[in-house]
């Protein structure tokens, strides 16, 4: 709504006057509401996997004489587990994105190494998936910004190309610098599911999941395009898909460059 939130501080000054101070209250309580929300969500995102681990231990405990079984338990229990740790460590990056101010220490990151290491990253579940990674030519930019954060925001988007495409599929992960914009495009393609467009409105927020159950066994928490999109907006770009179903899906991060070859004789990337 429209509505603005004030918070009157009324201050005595001297015998006849008063000093009336309002405050916007209006960003504050949104991002409290935003907080509650996520609290409220993230407990109910534990619930089903500790509920799951629970029962698993449960019927082992039942299945005690049945070797066979025992052992099909343990390993669901290894998955719930698995999945549990995964989106642990979601919550946890995604509260440090929230909280902290990232880029405090903002330093010149090569954006060719930042790639090559989502993909030597993502490659493991891609070759289960029987799916290829191509990774395109190195165009030498840097930008300015938390070398880890933008390896997790890559990374995250190939996970989602592998988890939503079919074996066989490819995706390709390159670089564009955009000279006149100032900015550089790192765009992951697949050849996957994709994303109806009613959807694609809401894919950033926390939680939001096109279909719960594909993303529940793909391992998925629904938190790793909202981390995305923070690493991005922490640095100074945004985040934008293209998606048609059936056909697959590209999603675009910009950031604003540092540096790109050529651009200056001092060049920092210069090795010549
Ligand atoms: P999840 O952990 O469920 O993958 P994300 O926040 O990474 O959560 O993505 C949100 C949802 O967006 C996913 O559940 C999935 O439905 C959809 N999605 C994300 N990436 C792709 C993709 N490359 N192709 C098809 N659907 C995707």
């Amino acid at each position: 709504s429209g509505t603005v939130a004030l918070a009157l501080r009324v201050a005595p000054l001297g015998e006849t006057h008063v000093l009336v101070l309002a405050e916007d209250r209006t960003e504050a309580r949104r991002v409290e509401a935003i907080r509650r929300d996520f609290v409220v969500n993230v407990s109910h995102e534990l619930k089903t996997p500790v509920g799951a681990l629970s029962l698993l231990a449960e019927t082992v405990e039942e299945a005690a004489g049945d070797p066979v079984a025992v052992r099909r338990f343990a390993g669901r229990i290894q998955t719930e587990a698995t999945r549990l740790s995964a989106l642990v460590h979601e919550i946890i990056e995604l509260s440090r994105l929230q909280v902290v101010d990232a880029l405090r220490e903002a330093e010149p990151v090569d954006l060719g190494e930042v790639l090559s290491e989502a993909v030597d990253r993502a490659r493991t579940k891609a070759v289960a998936r029987e799916i290829a990674i191509d990774l395109g030519a190195d165009p030498g930019v840097v930008v300015l910004g938390d070398r880890d954060l933008l390896v997790t925001a890559v990374r995250n988007l190939l996970d989602n190309a592998v988890a939503y495409s079919d074996a066989g599929t490819r995706v390709a992960v390159g670089t564009s610098v955009r000279r006149e914009q100032g900015l550089v495009e790192v765009a992951v393609v697949d050849q996957g599911m994709g994303i109806p467009a009613e959807a694609q409105p809401r894919l950033f927020e926390r939680f939001y999941r096109v279909d719960p159950a594909r993303s529940r066994d793909t391992g998925g928490t629904g938190l790793g395009l909202s981390i995305v999109k923070h690493v991005a907006t922490d640095h100074g770009g945004d985040v934008a898909v293209w998606s048609e179903p059936g056909r697959g899906s590209t999603f675009t991060i910009r950031l604003p460059v540092a540096h790109v070859p050529g651009d200056d004789p001092q060049d920092v990337t210069d090795t010549s």
